[in-house]
């Protein structure tokens, strides 16, 4: 691993977004959690807006692109995929380049059902997803008022900012 802090800098942030339509009858996971609830989303994949999002803020820490481009949903490897992998493939690509995650953080928006039960199963899930102390994850939950569409029950939506560093070994 090179040592050139001008293009490995110790520590990089990355954002990530996304959405997904909820309809009646599919099956609703988020951050690995299957809740109960008479929607789902709509998506190639399982649909995990946490997953997704947490991939696409390590690949924008690592400047690799996005999601989309690295796992399209025209290929049918993804069809139905547990987004795990996803989170799987940016975590190796995060160690590939030797950096270990400092910290994340993700806002669920969602209007029904509540997340607050489930928060703490997507910190730990995502905790071992990621190899890392539970303490290195916080999960939010917000609802978004009953207007627009996720307010309305028809999406779901997550942001995620994550720290990435590199590691002690690498610097
Ligand atoms: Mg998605």
């Amino acid at each position: 691993m090179s040592t050139d802090l001008a293009a490995f800098p110790p520590v990089r942030v990355g954002h990530g977004f996304d959405l997904h339509r909820l309809e009646p009858g599919l099956p609703l996971v988020v951050g690995g959690v299957r809740l109960e609830h008479d929607r789902g989303c709509q998506a190639h994949s399982d649909g995990d807006v946490v997953y997704h999002t947490v991939t696409d803020a390590i690949l924008g820490a690592l400047g690799q692109e996005d999601i989309g481009t690295l796992f399209p949903d025209t290929d049918p490897a993804w069809k139905a995929a547990d987004s795990r992998v996803f989170v799987e493939a940016a975590r190796h690509r995060m160690n590939e380049a030797g950096y270990a995650l400092a910290n994340l953080d993700v806002t669920v928006i969602l209007q029904r059902p509540k997340m607050a039960p489930h928060k703490e199963a997507v910190r730990r899930n995502l905790a071992s997803l990621l190899a890392c102390e539970v303490s290195r994850v916080n999960i939010k939950a917000k609802t978004h008022e009953y207007v627009d569409a996720i307010g309305e029950g028809r999406a779901i939506a997550c942001h995620g900012v994550v720290a990435i560093c590199l590691r002690p070994a690498d610097r």
